[in-house]
């Protein structure tokens, strides 16, 4: 007989209260202080943040942005990055990736994925770099690599590519803040980093926000200019077109909060991860691992033989109070206002998994009786 799972409460995909009521008698004096010193706009928290947040991963420079898209805006817009250039970039991730070239007038070049890791597939880059060149229509100039649901793409391979190629390398590392590749804390792993504290992803706000990291000191200064309308030394000297890219205060005293149980959160997204992989590795295919790395598992993602029993496995769960969701139904360079922008090659695997995969729920305050619910679940419909 299959356990009983009707009438249990629904499981969250998401809670944000338990983690708040976790949080709350650090988080609350916080939020009195800005509101009693009403910097709101660059108070002292950001400092505090960029300050920790860059020891926190290791990279010289962290300078807090709006959003994660605005984050990678600012990043393109600092290698002048627009009209006649080629940015290379996977085409099964999230929307922004391919929006914030399009939006500075750049082609983005869809590039297909591994997969077993759902990372970009660094042997097909190589060769869209090469037929890009070939053709000469376009100026290759820049490589985003996004490290999916929170593992690390393969920034060793990307970083050889990039510079034989002399391309610019661009980490969005929107859903993997926190993870680690080779011992090290993703953020210089790519010329710049940029993440985003969404309030889903593993380091998310109260709001919007993001940030960029580089370990170059002009870079990190051009940052800072772009995010506060391309000012200079002085706040009404403009010295270039920017934007209006700085992280609120208030966002930043919740980060500054969040980041003191940051590190416990991202062991107990790790050790669900590999109850699920035990128990579920069996019966649907779990998610394989990037070597030597360590995720931020902002997503576990499993797939399916098929879109049917995909539909299936969502429809049992769901009856069983488990929420699921699909990142992502359909690859970027099938979205109505992307494929215009794609040449025609072709991207089967993307094109695949996205008929195929779906995300369990996966947060750190699942206790233990939702895991062993969670997989009794995906075992009864599987
Ligand atoms: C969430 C996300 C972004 C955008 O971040 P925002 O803060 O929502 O603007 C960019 N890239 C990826 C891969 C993301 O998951």
């Amino acid at each position: 007989m299959p356990p009983d799972l009707t009438g249990l409460r629904p499981i969250p995909f998401l809670d944000l209260k338990a983690q708040q009521a976790r949080i709350a008698a650090d988080l609350k004096p916080r939020i009195d202080a800005v509101l009693a010193h009403c910097q709101f706009i660059l108070g002292p928290e950001v400092a505090e943040l960029e300050e920790k947040l860059a020891a926190f991963c290791g990279a010289k420079h962290c300078v807090s942005v709006s959003s994660g898209t605005d984050a990678l805006q600012i990043a393109m817009m600092a290698e002048e990055i627009g009209r006649g250039d080629a940015v290379f970039l996977p085409a099964f991730t999230y929307t922004a990736t391919a929006e914030v070239p399009l939006v500075l007038g750049a082609t983005p070049v869809f590039v297909d994925i591994d997969p077993h890791t759902f990372q970009i597939d660094v042997e097909h880059l190589q060769e869209r770099i090469t037929a890009i060149r070939a053709e000469g229509r376009l100026r290759p100039r820049a490589i985003i690599g996004v490290d999916l649901f929170g593992q690390p793409a393969d920034w060793p391979a990307i970083g050889e590519i990039a510079q034989r190629e002399r391309l610019f390398t661009l980490d969005d590392c929107a859903q993997a803040f926190g993870a680690t590749h080779h011992g090290r804390r993703l953020g210089s792993a790519a010329d710049c980093t940029a993440t985003s504290f969404f309030p889903s992803k593993p380091f998310g706000a109260y709001g919007d926000g993001g940030a960029l990291f580089t370990e170059s000191d002009e870079r990190a200064a051009l940052y800072r200019s772009l995010r506060t309308h391309g000012e200079g030394t002085t706040r009404y000297e403009v010295l270039r077109t920017g934007m209006n890219g700085r992280l609120d205060t208030l966002q930043a005293a919740v980060l500054l909060s969040k980041l003191t149980v940051f590190e416990e959160e991202l062991e107990a997204r790790a050790r669900i991860a590999a109850v699920y992989d035990g128990r579920l590795g069996n019966a649907v295919i779990t998610p394989a691992r990037v070597p030597d790395s360590v995720s931020a598992w902002a997503i576990y993602a499993i797939v399916l033989p098929d879109t049917d029993s995909r539909d299936r496995m969502q429809a049992g769960l769901k009856a069983d109070g488990v929420p699921s969701a699909i990142y992502y139904p359909r690859p970027l360079h099938l979205q109505p206002a992307y494929a215009h922008a794609h040449d025609g090659a072709a991207l089967p695997v993307s094109e695949d998994i996205a008929t195929r995969i779906m995300a369990l729920p996966l947060h750190p305050d699942l206790t233990d009786q939702d895991v062993a619910r969670i997989c009794d679940s995906v075992l009864a419909h599987a």
